[in-house]
């Protein structure tokens, strides 16, 4: 029989909740496998820390947003956010899926053409497309989302030397009731700037302007902000067919819809306050039907939803690395996972958990990751119970941005895998090596 590890009694002070005569009762239960897929074994098999993506949840989650947004709505699309997670992997499961990609700058162009996405599909957005990927991506047939009158102009330029017509919408930013207000991007509605320059691309023979963008913000949890901008964008689609007799092919809403992860500061776990895909589904919808849009020219509804598709299905695997008892008293346990690789811990208090049994003791712990940096904080406190070194941990939900957003900083970056619809587990990311960084670094001759 293996001998029960030693454990060091804990006192904590019962500051809250219902106690017996032992105190409140704290259980957390911890996490061992993934799918069936036993999270020490991965760990001893594709090293540590592991990124872990499930593909099940992926298809999972676009299936239950298109369900909710199509029963409400005749005409959907996705369009899969590049920057949101960009592994050729994890797009093609979306492109497999039905969407087409939304891509902010010329590498993720590049990385979607790349993975099989005809040019007509991809959505070009963001504010600097330089005038060659414009000239291109024109040729190419695919939608440009102006995002400023320079840009405007600078396409109108370009279009004299282009053979076609170029397959134009702008992005219109707005007050839709949240602040701080998304100002930045694309044309003004209240101000008149959006109709400015509908009128402008109205009155050019080589553009054909086919649609209206917004992207509100993100992890935004009022439903009614949506609604209020898919009105104002109706609008706009009402009155440029009033004035010229031009339906827009689609209205896209861009992304932002929330996830169960808990912001910093939240008062209730995001598990409890994250608005549904149907409740967001019924908030556009609504609006869009209750436009002044005919039914028989309702335009093709596009959502570029990243963060709430993708979140839920990355997990980041890690060991316990030591714990430390700090001047405070607090336990500190240091984890090999940093900030680094988990960017979004920033703003999300991301749920930890043991990656193997626990007893039900637990304290009041800061997880600390492996970097030489006073920030370098996972959990500034945490009800945790006593992992030893070598113990595993699993942190949910880091699908979303972190595998694009992350910093090399003193390390390499590790692997990454795809666990499959039937027990499959493919290795979607080699982890860095010394030769990652020799193939792009130079030494001057006099220094060899
Ligand atoms: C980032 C971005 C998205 C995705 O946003 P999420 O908050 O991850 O859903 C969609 N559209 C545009 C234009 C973006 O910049």
């Amino acid at each position: 029989m293996e001998k029960l590890r030693y454990e060091r009694p804990v006192i904590n002070k019962v500051l809250s909740g219902l106690p017996d005569k032992f105190g409140a009762k704290f259980r957390i239960d911890p996490r061992t496998d993934i799918e069936g897929h036993s999270v020490k074994e991965l760990l001893d098999t594709y090293g540590s820390p592991l990124y872990v993506i499930s593909e099940n949840t992926i298809r999972n989650s676009y299936r239950d947003l298109y369900q909710a947004f199509s029963s409400r709505y005749p005409k959907v699309q996705m369009a899969w956010s590049y920057k949101t997670n960009y592994l050729d992997a994890v797009c093609r499961i979306f492109h497999r899926e039905g969407s087409w990609a939304e891509v902010v700058s010329w590498f993720e162009y590049e990385k979607a053409l790349n993975n099989g996405v005809d040019p007509k599909k991809i959505i070009f957005n963001g504010p600097h497309k330089s005038a060659e990927e414009l000239r291109q991506s024109i040729l190419g047939g695919s939608l440009i989302h102006i995002d400023h009158f320079d840009e405007l102009y600078l396409i109108l330029e370009l279009l004299q030397q282009i053979p076609i017509k170029a397959k134009v919408a702008i992005r219109v930013n707005m007050d839709t009731g949240i602040y701080p207000h998304w100002e930045r991007f694309g044309f003004n509605y209240e101000n008149g700037e959006a109709w400015n320059a509908i009128n402008r691309i109205m009155n050019s023979e080589k553009m054909e302007f086919v649609g209206i963008h917004t992207h509100i913000g993100t992890y935004i949890m009022s439903t009614s902000a949506y609604a209020v901008a898919a009105a104002k964008l109706a609008d706009l689609a009402v009155r440029t067919d009033r004035k010229y007799d031009h339906k827009v092919k689609y209205i896209d809403m861009g992304g932002g819809f929330a996830t169960s992860n808990t912001l910093k500061g939240a008062y209730l776990p995001g598990s409890d306050t994250c608005p549904s895909f149907d409740d967001y589904a019924e908030a556009i919808t609504g609006a869009l039907l209750s436009s002044e849009i005919r039914p028989e020219d309702l335009p093709l509804l596009i959502l570029e939803t990243g963060r709430a598709l993708i979140d839920d299905a990355g997990y980041l695997l890690g060991t316990v690395v030591a714990n430390k008892r700090m001047a405070s008293g607090r336990r500190g346990m240091i984890i090999d996972i940093g900030i680094n690789h988990l960017f979004t811990s920033f703003w999300y208090e991301h749920t930890i958990l043991p990656g193997i049994p626990v007893t039900s003791n637990s304290e009041d712990t800061q997880v600390c990751g492996p970097l030489c940096m006073n920030i370098d904080v996972i959990r500034q406190a945490v009800r945790f119970p006593l992992l030893q070194p070598g113990d595993p941990v699993v942190i949910e939900r880091i699908g979303a941005y972190n595998m694009t957003q992350w910093m090399q900083f003193i390390t390499y970056r590790p692997r990454i895998i795809l666990l499959g619809p039937d027990g499959e587990v493919d290795i979607i990311r080699e982890k860095e090596n010394l030769d990652t960084f020799k193939t792009h670094e130079r030494v001057p001759s006099r220094l060899k």
